[in-house]
């Protein structure tokens, strides 16, 4: 077997799903195999570090279907080396909403050690959405099958996915144990409010919630335990301060085990 020549940290979980971590990258993106007999859905794509396409060749013989949580630039950097790429359509206005959350244009030549690290991972270049998804779609990979269900906030076309036999949801950036960032361009409070309690609904039919940043899997009481806190900030909770993330002026609600960025009053 050749050598991994990437720093991809790959996980065998329960129900033949597999995580994937870009090793030592401050993002912690994570992203997921779920394999089928026939299809092998893979959520998200991370930065683009690595050699993604070849790891998920490594591990199934099925057909691989990238289903996308969202297009932000650090779910979308191995897409380009799938065929077969689906996102919610609500998603597709996203390119036009502004740096940095925007795919960048193709790299310039050379290494580009100067130039800012989005820049260098490029994970815009070559995307191609060759599919939609939609609320309720089942998406069946041979044996198993994925509902999509749309969960918006985080970004309009925010989608999660759960595979109600194996007891799991894949949760993309909507609820994680870290900064939640609903201060994006598009972001939308009102929709992050009920995609939350959508989420709660759904946190007795699940054992584990399997989000693109920080520890994975969370657990049902966690998703509640966000779902309650956001729901303190909507009902008028203020910031604990005031600070920037990335030259963005946010509002910071701190609950220690995780945080919401929103935008400043
Ligand atoms: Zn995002
Ligand atoms: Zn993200």
């Amino acid at each position: 077997m050749a050598p991994d020549r990437q720093p991809l940290e790959v996980r065998r979980l329960s129900h033949d799903v597999i995580m994937v971590r870009e090793a030592d990258h401050r993002e912690a993106v994570t992203f997921y195999l779920v394999v089928g007999s026939r299809e092998v859905a893979v959520i998200d794509t991370g930065l683009g570090g690595g050699d993604l396409r070849g790891l998920v060749d490594r591990f199934s013989i099925s057909r691989p279907l990238v289903l996308q949580t969202h297009l932000h630039w650090d779910h979308i950097g191995a897409s380009r080396c799938f065929s077969d790429v689906r996102a919610h359509p609500a998603e597709m206005r996203l390119p036009r909403v502004g740096w940095p959350w925007e795919p960048p244009a193709e790299p310039e030549a050379g290494d580009g050690a100067d130039r800012p690290e989005r820049e260098r991972w490029a994970p815009g270049a070559g995307l191609r959405i060759t599919g939609s998804l939609h609320h309720g779609d089942q998406i069946d990979l041979g044996g198993r099958s994925l509902e999509v269900i749309h969960t918006p906030g985080h970004s309009p076309g925010s989608a999660s996915f759960l595979d109600r036999a194996a007891r799991a949801l894949f949760s993309g950036d909507l609820c994680y144990l870290g900064q939640m960032l609903l201060f994006v361009p598009a972001s939308d409070l009102t929709d992050v409010r009920g995609s939350l309690q959508t989420l709660a609904d759904l946190a007795g039919e699940v054992d584990a919630i399997y989000p693109a940043h920080g520890p994975a899997p969370l657990g049902g009481a966690d998703v509640l335990a966000i779902r309650d806190a956001f729901e303190m900030v909507w009902h008028g909770k203020g910031p604990d301060w005031h600070g920037s993330y990335e030259g963005h002026r946010v509002a910071i609600h701190d609950f220690r085990r995780f945080a919401f960025l929103t935008p400043p009053a």
